[in-house]
Order: C-alpha cells, then sequence, then structure tokens
C-alpha cells in the first residue's frame, strides 16, 4: 500500500467507513437474495482501499471478488487467503500460471483466451476454472453470442473448464432504455445453453432491475462505495467516504477582484474566501471550478454549505465563506468535502461526471482513516 501522511499533518482526511461498507454489502446482499452477492473491488477499491475493503468485505461474508488486473487479484488474493476471485480483464498472453498460481480466475473474453487458457489447464493439474464472458450488448469484452453458442455445442471436455457464465449490462441505472429488456433476454437464452452452469449479469443498478437480472450471483461495484445505483431515485445506500479538507488561510476579496487562476471568478460583493489545502491533484475535478455565471462545487464550512470560488488550482480550492459569521472558520479547521451532507454524486454531478469517476480520482496525497466499528 502507499504511504499515507498522518491525519494532523495532511492537507485533506479520507475516512473510509468500512461498517458502513458491510452494511451497503448486506443490503444489496438482502435484495439480491437467494442469489449470492460478490463484490467488485477494482481500481484500489473505486479508490477506498483494496485491501481494507476486501478484508472487511470478507469478514461481513461476502466470498466472491471480481478484480480488473492480476496485481489487484494478487492484492485481493493476500488479504481474502479463502475467497474466490475472478480477474475481470481477463488472461494476458503467456501468463496462465500467475493466475493459477495466486488461484485467481480469470474472466474469459474470447477464443483466443479460452484456446491459451485450454492448452494451460491441459499441460498441468490446475482445475481453478474460469468465467466465461459472452456480450449481450456492450460491445466491450466478451465472446460473441454467436460464438458463445457455437462453444456450447461442443463436448464438455473441449470447453475447458468453465465455472461461471457472465455478461455485462450496459444502461442498467437507466431502468427504461430498451437494452435491458435485449440484454436480459439474451442472457436468459444463454443460460439455456450451459445448463447447470451458475450465471451472473448485474451490477449495482442491475440488482436494481429486480429478480430477472439476478440470476446466480450479482456484481456490484459503484453501490458498495455509497455511489447511487439508481440515479432517477434517492439514494438507497449509505455514505462510506467522507472526504475533510483543512483551511490555510481566510483572506478578504474587494468587491470586482477575481480570484484563481483565468480570474474566472470575479467576487459581486466584498467576500471572505477561505483556502483550503486540496484541489484536483487530488481529485477534486477542475471541473467542479466556479466561474461568472457558472457555479461549482459545494463544501460545508461549520455546518453550513459554502460555494467554490475560481478554478481549482492543483493543490488548493478556494471557497466563498462570506455568508458565514466573521470569526469563521479558522485557519486550520477542517471543512467537508465529501460526506453525510454532500455526496459523491453531488460533486461528481458538479464536475459533469459519475460517482465511478470521482471515487476512482480520490487522491493518494490524503490520510487515510479506516473506521472499523472497533
Ligand atoms: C465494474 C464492473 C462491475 C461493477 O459495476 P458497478 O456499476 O460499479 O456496480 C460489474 N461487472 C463488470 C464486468 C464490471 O466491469
Amino acid at each position: 500500500m502507499n504511504a499515507h501522511p498522518e491525519p494532523g499533518e495532511a492537507g485533506g482526511i479520507l475516512t473510509i467507513d468500512l461498517v458502513g461498507l458491510a452494511a451497503n454489502w448486506r443490503e444489496l446482499a438482502r435484495r439480491a437474495a437467494p442469489a449470492q452477492c460478490a463484490a467488485v473491488v477494482k481500481a484500489d477499491a473505486y479508490g477506498c482501499g483494496l485491501e481494507p475493503v476486501t478484508a472487511a468485505l470478507a469478514k461481513a461474508g461476502c466470498e466472491t471478488f471480481f478484480v480488473a488486473h492480476l496485481d489487484e487479484g494478487r492484492r485481493a488474493r493476500a488479504v481474502a487467503p479463502r475467497a474466490t476471485i475472478y480477474v475481470l480483464n481477463g488472461l494476458l498472453p503467456g501468463l496462465a500460471s500467475a493466475y493459477a498460481g495466486c488461484n485467481l480466475h480469470p474472466v474469459i473474453g474470447s477464443l483466443a483466451e479460452l484456446a491459451e487458457w485450454k492448452a494451460f489447464v491441459a499441460t498441468t493439474a490446475w482445475h481453478g476454472g474460469a468465467a466465461l464472458h459472452v456480450d449481450t450488448g456492450m460491445n466491450r469484452l466478451g465472446l460473441s453470442f454467436d460464438e458463445a453458442a457455437w462453444l456450447a455445442r461442443q463436448p464438455q471436455a473441449e470447453r475447458g473448464e468453465l465455472v461461471l457464465l457472465m455478461s455485462h449490462l450496459a444502461c442498467a441505472e437507466t431502468p427504461d432504455h430498451p437494452l435491458n429488456a435485449r440484454q436480459i433476454a439474451a442472457f436468459g437464452e444463454l443460460r439455456a445453453m450451459y445448463p447447470g452452469m451458475p450465471a451472473s449479469l448485474a451490477n449495482s443498478s442491475g440488482i436494481f432491475l429486480g429478480p430477472d437480472a439476478h440470476h446466480d450471483m450479482v456484481r456490484p461495484g459503484v453501490a458498495l462505495y455509497g455511489g447511487n445505483p439508481t440515479p432517477l431515485h434517492i439514494n438507497p445506500m449509505g455514505p462510506v467516504v467522507r472526504l475533510q479538507a483543512r483551511v490555510l488561510q481566510i483572506r478578504t476579496v474587494a468587491a470586482g477582484e477575481t480570484v484563481g487562476y483565468t480570474a474566472a471568478w470575479t467576487a459581486s460583493r466584498a467576500s471572505r474566501i477561505a483556502v483550503l489545502s486540496l484541489g484536483y491533484g487530488d481529485g477534486i475535478l477542475r471541473a467542479a471550478s466556479a466561474r461568472d455565471h457558472e457555479p461549482g462545487g459545494e463544501a460545508i464550512v461549520a455546518g453550513r454549505p459554502c460555494p467554490f470560488a475560481g478554478v481549482i488550482s492543483m493543490d488548493l480550492l478556494a471557497v466563498d465563506v462570506t455568508h458565514l459569521p466573521e470569526d469563521l472558520p479558522r485557519r486550520g479547521d477542517l471543512v467537508t468535502l465529501l460526506g453525510e451532507e454532500i455526496s459523491v454524486d453531488d460533486l461528481a454531478s458538479h464536475a459533469g461526471t459519475i460517482s465511478y469517476e470521482m471515487l476512482t480520482s480520490l487522491g493518494r496525497r490524503y490520510a487515510r482513516i479506516y473506521k472499523d466499528g472497533r
């Protein structure tokens, strides 16, 4: 793991609530039951820390994890020795023995990968099995429907050891999108071609499409970390990430003066500006900047929402605190960028993006506190 600064010395403090994370997993598992609920911990568990997140979810009862890369699989294996771990990006050429060495299951996404995996399995005593990813409309990874149909007609021994049939939804967060019904129907047909093989289709949002999408196992990622899997409705998930930043100084700016690079924000009145010690170098995406006639993100300062002022710098962020009592905030105070009051979806929408990008952009310079309820 990266070394992180101590909270007292850091510009920003990221608190990951592992109790809230486990509660989110249990809530998703309840909604998906009787299907099994796995957990997607790729991209450093969406920026929250692969090792602590995987360990906490394994302790909560999660038995299956999905990562994107071989190395992420190794890291997950180190903290979850008994878990089943799938590698979504599949088999890299020549590396089959490395997957087997850590008991990782590649998610096979093409006939070329399948051929290489079968050749490896044939020459070793490895019986760990792989998942078969079939494309049902995403056109990203996966065998085509016709390739999967052809493979299903081959004798069992010719297929290689496949232990999970998988596909991935492209539009699950938009329940009315017609592609959902097409993908669910295609996946149902595929399942019938592979009788007896466990099957998995739904990501976080897919769980909320109802039982037709659940099959044997669901694969939530973003919802575990507090991202809203139902963007058209109130977030059913609890917050997991809290981000606080330190106030470096408070300055007064006369009406008509500008704040920050490119002079994009003009004080419309005599203003007090708090300068915070974090910026786009810490994942506060520059697209959330505040310009004249174009508001940006917000921070909670002394319990009150305060709008960003100006273009976000690499290491600094200015916030308009004119409406607060005159003695607030004070130098060294902590203010909130993400938490109960401001969700990752809120901040993401100010930056014109989605919670996924916000979470995976979270910085490496933060002090990190993992709350495990002890
Ligand atoms: C990332 C990913 C998931 C998890 O998706 P969320 O939308 O974060 O729940 C599930 N399955 C696959 C194939 C993925 O790539």
